[in-house]
């Protein structure tokens, strides 16, 4: 039984002791203090189905074995020394990652997380066009820092600071968007806004596949390419941030650009890449890799070897349990019995394999956002949730995640829904 502080205790110490920028979910923060796999367990040893995963990050399970053990058996033998050094681990885990990438992305630069990632692509998107202007997507996440707040694309996260030379350009967002799944008709905005707003020239342009922060939405079909062929023209460079749709999460496909059919030049990534271990990646190709390499680029605790060996350990755990697959079948077992409540509460699905998202409406055809309804149902589920205006449940569990996680889920949520 857990012996430590109690939750009560935790949540004062830390209006103490942790900045009030801090926020929590529920009324009654819960107290996780164990994880096995898809389950959690909170101090008085009661066990809840992990549909969150840590906001996307546990990929493989909470404490899964394997990264266990290759991170103990690398923390027991050498824990940190930076790549001053050389090291076993760092290339290992370089190898590994570049032979999932398609094309000429052979080339890795780690870092401990998304943001950091986000900041060096920028970096090098600016540096190898020789141009300044950056295209982000409305209501898109890519981190919380001073430069990569230009490019998150939702009010709530951007303090009023200088955003730098970034454009936001119309979200295609098949459910609330302007011209729903028409893609050249968003990327016709991507052209006007390179023409109106910039020297005609740009340095890149960056997007997450599925946005998850802003509430689960998945880009129309074919857009990517458009816009990606659109940046190129004017000299960008094109970003994919698979901070939460990589690994197989999508089940249909390994990355979530390729639900697009693109190849982008430069893909950031972490959450999931860890399994929970602080870690986060750049892969690009050789020449724009090069740019930084006019200066010095160095990050301590980058490709450290007890991420390095985590992180090979999740790619493998990965493969070897076929979690790609596993998230196809699962994600449309779960979509189709959530689809079967659609008729009964008012809400869009959406999603693929096991990166999902319900949407809460008061009326279908005005789409309001059912901001009171999800309210209470947030603090009935313990669920997580996103969106702008909160309405959105997202779902992505652990990839080891079950077909009958998946039924317990829907008829949690059908019988707290049938109550209000
Ligand atoms: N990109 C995306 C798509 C994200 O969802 C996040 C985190 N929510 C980030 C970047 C930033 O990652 P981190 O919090 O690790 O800095």
């Amino acid at each position: 039984p857990y012996a430590g502080m109690a939750g009560a205790e935790i949540f004062e110490k830390r209006k103490a002791v942790l900045g009030p920028s801090l926020f929590h979910y529920y009324q009654k923060p819960l107290n996780i203090v164990e994880g096995k796999m898809q389950y959690l367990y909170d101090e008085h040893g009661k066990r809840y189905l992990d549909c969150f995963g840590g906001i996307v990050t546990v990929s493989c399970g909470h404490c899964h074995q394997d990264i266990v053990n290759a991170v103990v058996e690398q923390t027991k033998l050498l824990q940190h020394t930076t790549t001053i050094y050389l090291h076993h681990a760092i290339v290992e885990f370089a190898e590994a990652l570049t032979s999932k990438m398609p094309g000429n992305l052979k080339v890795v630069y780690f870092v401990n997380s998304g943001t950091e990632a986000n900041e060096l692509a920028m970096l090098m998107a600016r540096l190898y066009s020789g141009n300044l202007s950056m295209i982000a997507l409305r209501n898109a996440y890519h981190g919380g820092s001073a430069g990569t707040i230009g490019l998150t694309g939702l009010q709530t996260w951007k303090y009023p600071i200088p955003q730098g030379e970034i454009h936001h350009v119309m979200n295609p967002d098949p459910y609330r968007g302007t011209f729903g799944s028409d893609a050249a008709a968003y990327a016709k905005e991507v052209e006007e806004h390179i023409t109106y707003g910039s020297s005609g020239r740009v340095a890149g342009f960056i997007a997450e596949t599925f946005q998850g922060v802003g509430g689960a939405v998945e880009l129309a079909p074919g857009y990517l390419k458009l816009a990606y062929d659109i940046v190129r023209k004017a000299g960008g460079v094109c970003i994919a941030d698979e901070v939460q749709s990589g690994f197989g999460r999508t089940g249909s496909h390994y990355w979530g650009f390729q639900t697009q059919d693109v190849i982008p030049d430069i893909v950031t990534m972490a959450k999931g890449i860890g399994n929970g271990l602080p870690l986060g990646a750049v892969v690009t190709t050789p020449e724009i890799a090069s740019v930084l390499a006019q200066r010095i680029q160095f990050n301590t605790f980058g490709g450290n070897p007890v991420c390095s060996a985590g992180g090979l350990a999740v790619l493998n755990v990965l493969d070897k349990e076929k979690r790609q697959a596993h998230c196809a079948d699962v994600g449309s077992h779960l979509v189709e019995r959530l689809k079967s409540l659609q008729q009964k509460h008012e809400r869009d699905v959406r999603g693929r394999g096991l990166m999902l998202g319900v949407e809460l409406v008061t009326d279908r055809k005005e789409k309001t956002p059912a901001k009171a309804e999800t309210a209470v149902l947030f603090e009935k589920l313990k669920v997580g949730k996103g969106g702008l205006h909160g309405n959105v449940f997202r779902i992505k569990p652990p990839m080891c995640f079950s077909k009958d996680d998946a039924d317990f889920l829907v008829e949690a949520m059908d019988y707290a829904m049938s109550g209000i």
